[in-house]
């Protein structure tokens, strides 16, 4: 039985994380701040023994004798992200250091959540881990992007400078269950608007693209890449790179919702990236057996099912 710290682990991707690392017989403890996690994501893991919950914001030092890392602390949605720039590349920054200094200290192995967001938007098409990104620095995502690419040049520094055990995932675009109502990104947006029969609201002339994984592909990427050996640090773009537009989804979702919503536009928020699809030969070479399973339409019913519980109790 390993001891595992999730940090954001009331999130959507951390609360799934921690059920899945119960599941495999470990110990979790989940340390969360309730910036946009919430208890209801893992009420159901609190009466299990092996699982603690800790109220904890990852910019101040944290102590724990553990034996894995996952850092997944980080409002993740634009609208949250943006609420508090300054916060929010605090945690990225100020996070990994600390979560850095524990992994240093106590010897463990500690997996970073990085982003797409990295490569900004980008010019190459499909990603690659190789390239670099087109990223700016002062624009309205460069709180998320530069914060997440600092932590990224921060768990190299340690790897190089201090030989601590390090693993980089690039996670693209994500959906499913437990996506907060008001999360305000995408996928939820429209399946909770196409719910309610209200507009849908697309954000530019929708013909921007972006290539959809379903949550439990990721957490299957995820936990793969924390379990290969040492000398694979990463970074690996974990996604599904099938790849939609805007409207495409909107589509989708009215079709599978049977809803009377109708389309509105909206203006594009700025540095919105125009395309965004991830090459994932590099994880299905190094993660042996893992490849996104579950498909765009298989998995927003699952999502669709999952809103319209939850509509039911608001
Ligand atoms: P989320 O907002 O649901 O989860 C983030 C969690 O971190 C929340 O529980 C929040 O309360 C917590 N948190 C935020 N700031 C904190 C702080 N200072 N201290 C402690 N806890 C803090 O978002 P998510 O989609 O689950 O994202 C989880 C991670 O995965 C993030 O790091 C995000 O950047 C990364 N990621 C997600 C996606 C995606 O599509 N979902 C894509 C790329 C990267
Ligand atoms: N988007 C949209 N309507 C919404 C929310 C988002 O058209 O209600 C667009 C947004 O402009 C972007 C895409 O959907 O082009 C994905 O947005 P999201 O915030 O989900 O993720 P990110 O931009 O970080 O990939």
């Amino acid at each position: 039985m390993k001891k595992i710290l999730v940090t954001g682990g009331a999130g959507f991707i951390g609360s799934h994380l921690c059920e899945s690392l119960l599941e495999k017989g470990n110990e979790v403890l989940c340390l969360d701040n309730f910036f946009t996690g919430s208890k209801r994501n893992i009420v159901h893991l609190l009466q299990n023994p092996y699982f603690e919950l800790i109220r904890h914001d990852i910019t101040h030092p944290f102590f724990a004798e553990v034996d894995e890392i996952y850092n997944l602390a980080c409002p993740a949605s634009p609208i949250h992200y943006q609420y508090n720039p300054i916060k929010t590349i605090k945690t990225s920054v100020m996070g990994a250091i600390n979560m850095l200094g524990l992994a240093k200290r106590i010897r463990a192995k500690v997996l970073q959540a990085s982003t797409s967001e990295i490569y900004g938007d980008p010019i190459v098409h499909p990603q690659k881990e190789e390239y670099w990104g087109n990223v700016n620095p002062i624009g309205r995502r460069s709180c998320y992007d530069e914060g997440k690419r600092c932590a990224e040049t921060l768990f190299m520094d340690y790897h190089i400078q201090n030989k601590v055990r390090i693993k980089i995932v690039r996670i693209f675009n994500t959906y499913g269950p437990r996506m907060d109502v008001n999360d305000g990104r995408v996928v939820s947006n429209f399946i909770v608007q196409a719910l309610s029969n209200e507009d849908i609201t697309i954000f530019g002339d929708g013909s921007q693209t972006r290539s959809f994984q379903y949550i439990t592909d990721l957490i299957d990427g995820v936990t793969r890449m924390m379990d290969t050996g040492d000398e694979f640090i990463g970074p690996v773009n974990i996604g599904n790179p099938n790849e939609f537009t805007v409207l495409q989804l909107a589509e989708k979702i009215i079709k599978l919702t049977r809803s009377r919503s109708k389309l509105v536009y909206m203006p594009l928020p700025s540095d919105d990236p125009v395309q965004r699809q991830p090459d994932i030969s590099l994880a299905k070479k190094k993660l042996k057996g893992w490849e996104p399973r579950i498909q765009l339409e298989e998995g927003l019913v699952h999502t669709i099912d999952y809103f319209r519980e939850r509509l039911k109790k608001q």
